[in-house]
């Protein structure tokens, strides 16, 4: 019999994403191994438990389970109940908490952070952070738009013309490219910004314009590298100019294994014009920008919106889902053989993306991290 695969139904408050959706319980059966979906586990992401025809539904999804697949990072206690040799594959966020790499270390699970994939060609398929940032850029043009006391798009009416709203989009990644070209189908003026001068011609080739503010910040592996505090003061001189005409801004900007760099200020945004809005897609990991408060929206006292999102990707359950779930789908299929566990630690999206394995940290960062604190 092949092993166990199962679906946790998840836990952390307005988490509506599941990793597992039927398709994929179809898919992971016809690797010879048996797919199980927790109770009640997709309904949020509606998937309900009928849609599963080729997954048996268990009321405990860890109990007698090989491999454990979850969105969020399992709490403390559930961890506990894993038992040695598990296999757990999840976002874990290692830097977030020293407590559950020592629990999962100590547990001897071998547990896998999808977030340590290494964003090589082969690895696009398994990439769960391109996935869910473009669910997540969509999403906050979306909310930019609602929040918008204006139309994006220009309109010609008996009643007179409206200009379209002038969007800025900072940060070009894949959220960003994503918000330019949600941002560019409402019909509004879009911009895009970013420190890394090549995504000028993907700015471009989505209609959008490049907003060219004399700063390049290349770094290695086609991310950025952090600026230094000359080039942070001249970003922010020309940024806080152009922002005065800019009636929506989207930021989207992130620096790998770092907080969020701090881009607009609070007076860039006392700057800004009365009924301007600002997302700030960076609010779970310090904000792009100093007004922003994680899960809330802040009335400044020129009239502007600062609105600070949190679990974007969750916003769009059933797609972030499917994306989600196609994504450990490819990852574990790196692990199966004739429907058994066989771990191929040669693989380097193996190797690079296990957290613990064996009673050992395997990520080096991390084991520093934890061995210091
Ligand atoms: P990210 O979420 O780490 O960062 C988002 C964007 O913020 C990046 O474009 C970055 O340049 C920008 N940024 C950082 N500091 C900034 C600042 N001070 N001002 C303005 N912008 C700033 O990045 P991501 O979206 O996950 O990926 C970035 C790029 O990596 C992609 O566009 C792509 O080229 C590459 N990538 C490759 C693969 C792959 O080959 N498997 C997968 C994903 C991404």
């Amino acid at each position: 019999m092949g092993i166990t695969i199962s679906a946790v139904k998840e836990t952390m408050a307005n988490e509506k994403r599941v990793a597992m959706t039927p398709e994929i319980a179809k898919k992971l059966k016809a690797l010879g191994t048996q797919p199980r979906i927790e109770t009640g586990a997709g309904v949020s992401a509606a998937f309900p438990d009928v849609s599963f025809k080729d997954a048996e539904c268990v009321a405990d999804a860890l109990a007698g389970s090989d491999i454990v697949l979850a969105v969020q990072p399992l709490d403390d206690d559930t961890i506990r109940k894993l038992k040695p040799g598990t296999v757990l594959i999840s976002i874990l966020q290692p830097h977030a908490s020293v407590e559950r790499v020592k629990l999962l270390r100590d547990g001897k699970i071998t547990s896998f952070a999808m977030e340590l994939l290494p964003r090589t060609t082969r690895a696009q398929a398994m990439d769960i952070l391109s996935s869910q940032a473009g669910m997540a850029g969509y999403k906050a043009v979306l909310i930019a738009a609602q929040a918008s006391p204006k139309f994006f798009p220009m309109l010609t009416t008996a009643a007179g013309t409206i200009r379209p709203s002038k969007v800025l989009i900072v940060g070009a990644g894949v959220a960003g490219l994503q918000a330019i070209a949600t941002a560019k189908r409402l019909g509004a003026q879009v911009e895009g910004f970013d420190v890394r001068p090549e995504v000028k011609e993907q700015i471009e080739s989505l209609g959008a314009k490049y907003l060219d503010l004399g700063v390049s910040a290349a770094g290695t592996g086609g991310y950025a590298r952090a600026l230094t505090p000359e080039e942070q003061a001249e970003q922010q001189k020309r940024l806080g100019e152009h922002l005065r005409g800019i009636d929506v801004v989207v930021t989207t900007a992130a620096v790998p294994g770092r907080k969020a760099p701090r881009i607009i200020t609070r007076s860039m945004v006392e700057g800004m014009k009365a009924g301007a809005v600002l997302v700030d897609l960076a609010a779970e990991t310090g904000g792009n920008c100093e007004v922003t408060e994680p899960g809330k929206t802040v009335w400044t006292d020129n009239g502007v919106q600062v609105i600070g999102p949190v679990n974007m990707p969750s916003m769009g359950a059933v797609h972030a889902s499917e994306m989600y779930a196609r994504n450990l789908f490819n990852f574990v299929s790196l692990m199966i053989k004739d429907g058994q566990l066989n771990l191929d630690w040669e693989d380097d999206l193996i190797a690079n993306t296990c957290l613990t394995f064996d009673g050992q940290i395997k990520h080096e960062a991390t084991r520093k991290a934890v061995e210091s604190a």
